[in-house]
């Protein structure tokens, strides 16, 4: 690839390579595999960013189901990110997932808090410490989507310039207002699109974070953030189950019976209803939540994605269907036609 060439972001050619192959969702590390030709492995990395949500520059109190700064380590894995060298701590991730035969090069996965919440300079100098490794082909930064202003995505496109794939995990959560403002998110949904249309003209690929379960939000407005978010062409998905973790004020609204979690059979429903009305080329990089589950009050059962995962996909065999198996955005230039 040229310097100043844009690459094309998601390859759908691979994505329909999946479903030919008998996959009935586009998992995401199968798509990477393709596109790159080996596998490719994740590395959390914690550079110790804060939050606007929690410092008062937005809040002082968090999204409602935020764990305090969204630092919980569960994995081993995560645990051993604490050590404030930044390169330490790629070397020692990439030995440690290498050792585990995770794959080949790896993503750093910027993970902890909003992690573009700094000033260009100091982004670039931490960016920069993170791709410094041979075995690095890129970033994956989990941020919000009101704190990547065109100087940052500008930074970003710098790497991909130099060859480097740059991923935006945005936690986004839901498209509607109401839910955004119930969860004390501090932002609508207004801008992640731009974000998805600036990230695009750079050549970066987005990610958004849903949660499923969230406080006053129907079954059917689920399904319409799977059709929104696939008409504005985001790139891939996390899903997960709303979770009642220590010291939130989700916390709170269990305990006095004002918020009650979806069940192990809803949520695989729900999640079903999700991918069935999702562009059939939207990536899934996660269907349930695995990691970060130190101080989870509720719901009981066990969110580990190798038990979620097939449960979703038993529920879509019996109903014969598949990611995108309902997605449809009006009607086709057939159906143009007014009945009698
Ligand atoms: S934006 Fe992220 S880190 Fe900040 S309060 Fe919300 S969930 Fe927590």
């Amino acid at each position: 690839m040229k310097s100043d060439e844009i690459p094309i972001i998601t390859k759908k050619g691979f994505i329909d390579e999946l479903y030919r192959e008998g996959k009935i969702y586009a998992p995401y590390g199968l798509y990477e595999r393709k596109v790159h030709g080996y596998k490719i492995f994740k590395i959390p990395f914690n550079a110790s960013f804060t939050c606007p949500n929690w410092d008062g520059r937005l809040s002082r109190s968090g999204c409602i189901f935020c764990p305090n700064f969204a630092r919980q380590f569960t994995y081993e894995s995560f645990r051993r990110v604490l050590t404030e060298d930044l390169e330490e701590q790629v070397r020692d991730q990439i030995r440690y997932y290498k050792a585990q035969g995770a794959g080949e090069k790896a993503l750093v996965y910027v993970a902890f808090g909003t992690n573009t919440y700094l000033s260009v300079d100091k982004l670039k100098k931490i960016f920069d410490t993170a791709l410094n490794h041979r075995d690095v082909i890129g970033l994956s930064i989990g941020t919000r989507p009101d704190c990547l202003p065109d100087e940052v995505l500008d930074l970003l496109q710098g790497y991909i310039k130099e060859g480097k794939e740059i991923w935006l995990e945005l936690g986004q959560q839901s498209v509607h207002f109401h839910t955004d403002e119930r969860a004390n998110r501090q932002h609508g949904f207004a801008e992640s699109i731009r974000v998805v249309r600036e990230a695009h003209k750079r050549g970066i690929y987005v990610l958004f974070f849903i949660i499923l379960g969230l406080p006053y939000e129907t079954p059917s407005e689920v399904i319409e953030t799977a059709r929104v978010v696939s008409a504005i062409g985001i790139d891939a998905i996390k899903l997960y189950p709303c979770l009642v973790m220590e010291g939130t004020q989700l916390q709170k609204e269990y305990r006095d019976g004002t918020y009650r979690p979806l069940s192990s059979l809803e949520y695989a429903a729900l999640a079903a209803d999700f991918l069935e009305n999702l562009s059939p080329h939207v990536l899934i990089q996660r269907i349930s939540k695995d990691c970060g589950l130190d101080g989870k009050i509720a719901p009981g059962w066990d969110t580990h994605r190798w038990i979620v995962g097939p449960r979703v996909e038993k529920i879509l065999m019996i109903r014969g269907t598949k990611q995108g198996s309902r997605f449809k955005l009006g009607l086709t230039a057939e159906e143009l036609v007014p009945l009698e």
